[in-house]
């Protein structure tokens, strides 16, 4: 017989997830055959359908449900600034803050020399794209506050220098080393208002 059955390899793929233990892994593969066969058919469904139906907004590089997206084709959001942030999950935490009525980008990484990562590596152009016709006048920087974040955020500074634009920094009061996405409302908001100045 082989080791890997259905409840083995199921607990090997949710293992394989971000932040999912071994023991988690198994607590969640007990808890999915425990539940009614409806249940867990939806569950797949909602997982298939969020992978095929989910597309990459071709302004701002966020996952959406339409290219562009919600956001970026808002008429209620102030196009003159933009937010740029590491991951979609980011955009998630700001707008949780309701401290911004911007638009964003997203890098989808960070530079980070230790592990390889250049500034070609992020999409750090598909900004500079977005800078072109003059339209936007803020870039504010919300990388995380760690060592690659700041990274970034120097090269994002050098890269947007040519551009008629400000470049700012959120940062103040955030405690170094964090995620946002694990932030408060609160904080976000607080280091949204006292963004300074890079330029
Ligand atoms: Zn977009």
């Amino acid at each position: 017989m082989s080791k890997s059955g259905p409840i083995e390899d199921l607990i090997k793929k949710l293992n394989k997830l971000p932040g999912i233990g071994s023991k988690t892994a198994q607590r969640l593969a007990y808890h999915i055959i425990d539940m009614d066969d409806i249940e867990v058919k939806e569950l797949a469904s909602s997982i298939v359908r969020a992978k095929t139906e989910i597309v990459q907004c071709s302004v701002c590089m966020n996952f959406s449900d339409s290219d562009p997206c919600e956001i970026c084709s808002s008429p209620n959001r102030d196009g003159s600034v933009i937010c740029v942030v590491e991951y979609p999950k980011d955009v998630e935490a700001m707008e949780r803050s309701m401290s911004f009525n911007g638009k964003y980008h997203v890098l989808h990484g960070v530079v980070s020399p230790m592990k390889g990562k250049s500034i070609d590596d992020i999409k750090a152009r598909e900004l500079l794209k977005r800078l072109e016709d003059g339209s936007v006048k803020e870039v504010i920087i919300a990388t995380n506050p760690t060592a690659d974040g700041d990274t970034t955020a120097m090269y994002l500074k050098n890269l947007l220098e040519p551009y008629n634009v400000t470049v700012s920094r959120i940062g103040y009061g955030l405690p170094v080393g964090g995620d946002l996405e694990f932030y408060d409302e609160l904080t976000i908001s607080t280091a949204m208002k006292n963004r300074r100045k890079l330029n």
